[in-house]
């Protein structure tokens, strides 16, 4: 099965636009929120993260404790790193569960990830896209949907490669700008996808 992974920078679009590829009936994976998930799911995973980050890290009713985790590994780049060397193979096991049991009719499956490219999960995808739209524009998009403030979607920015290096790591480019049409996009791309040899 041909496997697309598709990023972008935060507020790029890139959920968006895999809702479009989700109307053609293509299966996507959404490795952000399964990420989120995994954290009180997976028992490796679990088990890694008590041991890094302490017990505490979960509450008595086995929900995450955010606040513990997120005041140890804020600003801390190490710790971050940490967590994700525990998160990214969790995610790549779920990945692989989900690939197993997807409908074989499907001409192609997407991964979406916000770091595909950092993460180096790429490697594992066929093609890979990257959904671009300008800094100004993304600012804007984040602070509206979260209600979060300029420096705290700087802050997320900041974490992810530049889209310049992200260019150049890709394979097919989508613009999510105000003036370029996405339907269009998506659909050249899904041509691409289904046409023997492509
Ligand atoms: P994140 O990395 O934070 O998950 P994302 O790249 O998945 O972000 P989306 O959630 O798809 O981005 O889009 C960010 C916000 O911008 C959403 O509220 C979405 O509805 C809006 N948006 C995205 N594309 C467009 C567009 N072409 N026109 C208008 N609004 C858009």
């Amino acid at each position: 099965m041909l496997k697309i992974g598709i990023t972008g920078g935060i507020g790029s679009g890139k959920t968006t636009v895999c809702k479009i590829f989700e109307v053609l009936g293509i299966p996507v994976f959404y490795a952000d929120s399964q990420a989120k998930a995994l954290m009180t799911t997976d028992p490796i995973l679990m088990a890694g993260v008590r041991e890094a980050f302490g017990k505490h890290s979960y509450r008595a009713d086995g929900s995450l404790d955010n606040q513990h985790i997120a005041g140890i590994v804020f600003n801390d780049d190490e710790q971050l790193a940490r967590l994700n060397a525990l998160v990214h193979p969790a995610v790549f096991r779920a990945f692989d569960v989900w690939v197993a049991a997807v409908d074989r009719r499907a001409p192609y499956i997407l991964k979406e990830a916000a770091l595909l490219f950092e993460s180096g999960s790429y490697r594992m995808c066929d093609r890979n896209v990257l959904v671009t739209a300008p800094l100004e524009l993304r600012i804007g998009r984040v602070m509206e949907r979260d209600g979060a403030s300029r420096d705290a979607v700087l802050q997320r920015i900041a974490r992810q490669f530049d889209d310049e290096t992200k260019e150049k790591m890709a394979d097919y480019l989508i613009t999510n700008q105000e003036d370029a049409a996405l339907i269009p996009q998506v659909m050249r791309l899904h041509r691409q996808f289904t046409e023997p040899g492509s």
